[in-house]
């Protein structure tokens, strides 16, 4: 039995089991790591006692996830200040005595997405959350894509028409960067209410396909996915997906000849099948890869 947990930046999910049919899930409130860690450890413990063979970790960042590094396994700068350095996998792993799988929460989500969700058999694929934040995991011939840090896919720059929008950006780094322009807090900074509140008519809808859309061509254009998996909060206004591939068939102006991209565009932009699970689930395999490391 594996242990996941999902931890974000107001709640952590957190399960035991072995896959989507007997996950057992329980979300605690993200406090202090010492009191939410504590409550994490608590319910593995409860829930799986000896039975537990490893826990997988897919996390909020940014993390350290380079294994030569004395930061690995830590949030590293977070604005979140208790959690800034904190030594997640270590701590973990001191509690519990078992293998610990660690990586961002959009990596993992792009995990679970490929082992049981939209992209299942595919070795090349983008997984974007649209959300309190915007972020990305890429899965590049069959692996997670790491490099020096991880990918910071959220934070390119795209080009901001100043005349079509003065919004001038959220992000406290870039400003104007892809989350600065298209992530649920600048849509409801730009248009005075929140993204859920926006009905479908509203300008607000293409303007933020444009912006997603600009993101994506880039992704199409330097990793060359076979699919792209759009989840998060602000994803789940069904008509966005529409105007999206729409826009990047503009944007891309026939240049990329690929039928998978220009003829089943429907199933080149896609919702994650596993909706708000895909990252606990990550996090399972996750766990599981950790264990198969010591085998
Ligand atoms: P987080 O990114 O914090 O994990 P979410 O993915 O749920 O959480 O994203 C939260 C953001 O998504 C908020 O900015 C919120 O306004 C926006 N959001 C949530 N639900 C909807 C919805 N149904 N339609 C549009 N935007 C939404
Ligand atoms: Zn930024």
């Amino acid at each position: 039995m594996f242990g996941a947990i999902e931890a974000g930046g107001t709640k952590f999910v957190c399960a035991v089991g072995t896959g989507p049919g007997d996950l057992e899930t329980i979300q605690i409130p993200t406090t202090s790591p010492g009191e939410t860690i504590g409550a994490v450890v608590a319910f593995l413990r409860g829930r799986a006692g000896a039975e537990l063979q490893a826990v997988g970790i897919a996390s909020f960042g940014p993390l350290g996830l380079d294994p030569g590094s004395p930061s690995f396994g830590h949030i590293t700068s977070t604005p979140k200040l208790e959690w800034r350095n904190f030594d997640f996998a270590g701590a973990v792993r001191q509690a519990l005595g078992v293998p610990i799988g660690f990586d961002t929460d959009v990596n993992g989500a792009a995990l679970g997405e490929a082992r049981w969700g939209a992209a299942q058999g595919l070795t090349d694929f983008v997984y974007l959350t649209v959300g309190t934040g915007i972020g990305g995991g890429a899965v590049c011939g069959g692996r997670v894509v790491h490099g020096l840090v991880h990918p910071e896919m959220g934070h390119i720059r795209v080009p901001h028409d100043t005349v079509r929008d003065p919004y001038t950006g959220v992000c406290p780094y870039h400003r104007d960067c892809l989350e600065g322009l298209a992530s649920g807090p600048s849509m409801e900074a730009r248009w005075g209410r929140p993204a859920s509140d926006l009905p479908p008519e509203h300008p607000a809808w293409t303007l933020e396909a444009h912006y997603l859309a600009l993101g994506l061509v880039n992704y199409v254009c330097t990793l060359s996915p076979r699919r792209i998996v759009l989840g998060g909060g602000v994803m789940q206004q069904p008509h966005l997906f529409g105007l999206i591939r729409a826009e990047l068939l503009e944007l891309l102006n026939g240049y990329i000849q690929a039928s998978e991209i220009i003829e089943r565009t429907r199933e080149f932009i896609v919702p994650p099948l596993l909706g708000s699970r895909a990252g606990v689930l990550g996090a399972l395999v996750l766990a599981e890869q950790a264990m198969l490391c010591l085998i």
